[in-house]
Parts: C-alpha cells; structure tokens; sequence
C-alpha cells in the first residue's frame, strides 16, 4: 500500500485503513495500536463515526519528545507558528502604542 503523508490527498481515507488493520499511520512508525495507541510512539489513533464529517481518524499526538517523529515535527511546528504570532503582537504593540 502506497505511503501518504499527513495533509496529502487521500491521507484520510489512508490512514482510516491503516488504523482499520490495528496499524499506525504515524510517519516512519508503522507500529500496532492497542486500544487506540500506538504501543511504538504513542500516539493515540481511532475512527470516530461524525454526523457531521463522516468518518475521521483524529490524532493524539505523544507529548513525550523523541518517542515519534511525527509528533516531533507537528510540535516544533506548532513552536515555530506560536514565535511567529509572538512576534507580530511585540512589533504591533511597539508601533501601535503612542504612549511608548
Ligand atoms: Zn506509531
Ligand atoms: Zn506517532
């Protein structure tokens, strides 16, 4: 089964399968999940039936660094997004403020 990566087309109904057959679709993982985690990186993977979105595979990502790249790479995304508003809120403060 051909490999999709998270935000591809079809990644959804992919990783929808992988999690069917017990699978972790989890980037480079590929470990078996029990009782919706991964016993590899710890990441929490299940189908949820939505009324309103149809089937999803929500993901759980593992807090603990280093155990699963995926949830490795989502953080360190998610820090560099959290810098960047940072920022844009010091610069708007520093020329929005006359009293300054
Ligand atoms: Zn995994
Ligand atoms: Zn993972």
């Amino acid at each position: 089964m051909e490999e999709r990566r998270r935000g591809e087309d079809g990644y959804a109904a992919w990783s929808l399968r992988l999690i069917e057959m017990g699978l972790c679709p989890c980037e480079g993982c590929g470990g078996h999940l029990e009782g919706g985690i991964c016993i590899s990186c710890g990441c929490g993977h299940h189908i949820d039936d939505s009324r309103f979105y149809g089937r999803i595979a929500p993901w759980i990502p593992n807090h603990v660094p280093g155990r699963c790249s995926d949830a490795d790479a989502r953080r360190a995304e998610e820090a560099r997004e959290r810098e960047r508003q940072a920022r844009r809120r010091d610069s708007a403060e520093a020329l929005g403020d006359p009293r300054r």
